[in-house]
């Protein structure tokens, strides 16, 4: 084992010059490096640990650590993964090592670390890239107290395909939408500047058409052209790396038979070539390795000289680098240039870390456990994510100080505080989740009744007792997530069972869901007086609901994804295109895609109410005419009608009647969340560049037509009003 009290290497390390460049610094470093070091540093392992890891780590052959946790804490194993040491371990690199090169301490903080937010679907759900930031902001201040300096978020993966589990980990299924939020958390987490010791990297993963997975089956191939990725799934990508993403994590999925940690086009061509990105791109978890799985590689060594030439920097687990990169430089089957660019990005984020200056993770005393002020975004968070799909009057319930009906809350969810932190959480802890039961209680004492969370004959005699049933369906959060597929998006078994038996009670009843998926909601819509999509909302999620029912606040959340009509209807989404075929409704009377079926979905994307109603005017432009490079101001009034405040969130989308290829029906292209008192009536202005109609032809180029582009505006894709404007050529 090494001695890491041993006087550190007294050679002049010139890179450690904080006022040199950091292209100089990685140069300076580079040259001094031999090819085994160049080797280490793209190596990352899962686990660290500081004793066994000791001599590997200081002969300079692993880069970075997954998962590990804990700057200073003992050697305490938490469901076989090592928390805290990470101090220890980079002494062995820093102080014990040739080059003194940290490591990089990964982890998955996804939707916030000890505070947790919504799941990004429910984040999603909010319109809101600031709020996106703030949750990113108090994430990375807590990650950091446990030595984590780089996070793997934000997953901007597009798809409409419920059945998948990991749609939970999206931002929805529109790329602007989904890009603009991801810039938000990139923003929250990494700050104007990454070095900043309270911030962390970001990654945007998982680069791409994941959320293309064959039949919803996690890892599955994909069947995409690169004319839709360009158009749909590269977007949100394209809009992390212009936010200044540090990271991009390789796909697990092949495209067009090409696995992806493979792709020299998509990630060398097009990420790093194209787009210019100059951060470092991270394999998958043994991304590398299954390239052998994929059956396009006959051994690890043929996997790491692909991945390597495909642009992929860091192996994340699978040993194929460290174990053959050196040979494959030394046998002249991979060029040396490839390991250099390689090492180039894992060493730039170091430095841009900041980690050759701040090597050790230790704040004494200093603690992540949630706080009134990171439960106050967390709360508001969850309330942003609360979409109300129907309401027949029976919501708000009666808050008053003189109310007396009694309230029956009951499901699987009052008091599981684990169940509502949503999937991607290792840090979070159920027992500090505000759960549904005590938070309603708090506010209505003995008017509730909490049941127990299990549904049983006991839940009809208690709601037949009560004036007002909420019942708390849908998923536990284990059931949505990664390896989380599922062939039928119903609710649960049993659930609907007991949905059915407490309407016919015929009282006011209110359905609460919770999920990380689209759901058939069908039976749920007809049979309850109210539904609230609510997601998995995290640490807060008992405040958000009870605030929500009650009406302390008003519901504004908006759907990030369709819902269809059932799950024989998947994929369906907002961007679909037009047919040779095209169904009209009006004219074919019940348009007839299945002859089963209606097609259209069961909520459209972007839908959610308020407490209130508001009315739209038809929208109307400052010119009928803009060159390509020009823009237009489109105003529509939005006036609330009813007697309570509401945030609406007026959206814009486009349709472009005649292009090169395709193009979908309606795209979502901006949005503006808007306060308005009760009977208040305010004009909101858009500014349009003929930019944001571009799309990639039939050559994959980006263009701007000339020629007719629909606008739209309205509460949802489904209710929107038009107007025209006419792109020509560019002024001169
Ligand atoms: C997932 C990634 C994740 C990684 C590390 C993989 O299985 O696909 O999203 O970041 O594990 O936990």
């Amino acid at each position: 084992m090494t001695d890491i009290t041993a006087t550190p290497p007294t050679h002049e390390r010139p890179w450690l010059d904080a006022a040199l460049p950091v292209e100089e610094r990685i140069d300076l470093l580079l040259a001094e490096m031999t090819l085994a070091e160049k080797v280490g540093q793209t190596h990352q392992v899962a686990n660290i640990d500081p004793d066994a890891d000791a001599d590997e780590i200081a002969a300079g052959r692993i880069g970075s650590s997954l998962y590990a946790s804990g700057a200073t804490a003992g050697n305490e194993r938490d469901e076989g993964i090592l928390v805290g040491n990470i101090d220890a371990a980079q002494r062995h690199a820093v102080e014990g090592s040739r080059l003194g090169i940290p490591l990089l301490f990964g982890r998955d903080v996804i939707h916030g670390h000890r505070t947790v937010a919504p799941i990004p679907l429910g984040i999603a759900a909010s319109f809101d890239a600031d709020l996106a930031e703030e949750i990113g902001t108090i994430a990375a201040r807590e990650a950091v107290v446990d030595g984590v300096a780089w996070t793997f978020a934000p997953m901007v993966d597009l798809s409409e395909e419920p059945r998948w589990g990991r749609v939970a980990e999206s931002l929805g299924e529109t790329p602007v939408l989904s890009g603009r939020l991801a810039a938000g958390l990139v923003r929250g987490f990494q700050g104007d500047d990454v070095s900043d010791p309270d911030r962390l990297a970001a990654c945007a993963k998982h680069f791409a058409g994941y959320g293309l997975a064959a039949g919803g089956r996690d890892y599955d191939t994909v069947s995409v052209g690169e004319n839709t990725l360009r158009n749909l799934h590269l977007r949100p990508f394209k809009a992390a790396v212009d936010a200044g993403v540090t990271t991009v994590m390789a796909a697990f999925n092949d495209v067009d038979g090409i696995p992806m940690h493979a792709h020299e086009h998509l990630i060398r061509g097009v990420l790093k070539g194209e787009w210019g990105f100059d951060g470092m791109v991270v394999a998958d978890w043994n991304g590398v390795g299954q390239l052998v799985n994929a059956g396009v590689a006959a051994d690890l060594r043929e996997a790491a000289a692909q991945a390597i030439r495909a642009g992929v920097d860091l192996d994340m687990c699978s040993g194929a680098y460290l174990a053959h990169l050196e040979e494959l430089v030394e046998s002249a089957d991979v060029d040396l240039a490839l390991v250099d660019d390689a090492v180039r990005r894992v060493l730039r984020l170091k430095f841009r870390l900041g980690l050759f200056e701040r090597p050790y993770a230790a704040r004494p005393g200093a603690s992540n456990a949630p706080t009134p002020e990171t439960r106050e975004v967390a709360l508001r968070a969850g309330q942003a994510a609360h979409v109300l799909v129907k309401n027949d009057g029976v919501l708000p319930l009666d808050a008053s100080a003189d109310a007396t009906g009694s309230v029956l809350l009951s499901g699987a969810f009052v008091d599981d505080g684990d169940a509502l932190l949503g999937t991607w959480v290792l840090d979070g802890r159920g027992e500090e989740v505000v759960t549904p039961g005590p938070a309603l209680r708090e506010r209505l004492g003995d008017r509730v009744t909490v049941a127990d969370g299990r549904f049983s004959d006991v839940t009809l005699m208690q709601a037949r007792a009560a004036e007002t049933t909420v019942l708390l369906l849908g998923e536990h959060r284990s059931r949505s997530g990664e390896a989380q597929s599922v062939v039928d998006i119903g609710l649960p078994p049993g659930q609907l069972e007991v949905l059915r038996a407490v309407a016919a009670l015929g009282k006011p009843l209110v359905a609460v869901v919770y999920t990380g998926r689209p759901l058939d909601l069908s039976e749920v819509l007809d049979l309850a007086d109210a539904v609230l999509v609510v997601w998995h909302p995290g640490t807060e999620a008992g405040n958000a609901l009870a605030s929500v029912l009650l009406g302390e606040v008003e519901p504004h959340g908006r759907l990030p994804m369709t819902f269809p009509l059932s799950t024989g209807h998947i994929p369906t989404s907002t961007h679909q295109r037009p047919t040779g075929r095209l169904i009209r409704a009006d004219v074919d009377h019940e348009e007839g895609r299945y002859i089963d079926a209606l097609t259209y979905p069961r909520l459209p994307f972007g839908f959610g109410l308020s407490y209130t109603t508001v009315e739209y005017s038809a929208p109307t432009v400052s010119t009928e005419t803009l060159p390509t490079d020009g823009w237009v101001t489109l105003s529509v009034t939005v006036t609330n009608t009813g007697a309570r405040v509401c945030r609406e969130v007026v959206q814009l989308y486009f349709r472009d009647p005649v292009a090169q290829v395709t193009r979908p029906l309606v795209e979502l292209t901006d949005w503006a969340l808007v306060d308005l008192e009760p009977g208040q009536a305010r004009e909101v202005t858009f500014e349009v560049a003929a930019e944001q109609t571009a799309y990639a032809g039939r050559d994959l180029t980006t263009r701007v037509d000339e020629g007719e582009i629909v606008l739209l505006t309205g509460p949802d894709s489904a209710r929107l009003q038009p107007v025209s404007v006419t792109v020509t050529k560019k002024d001169s």
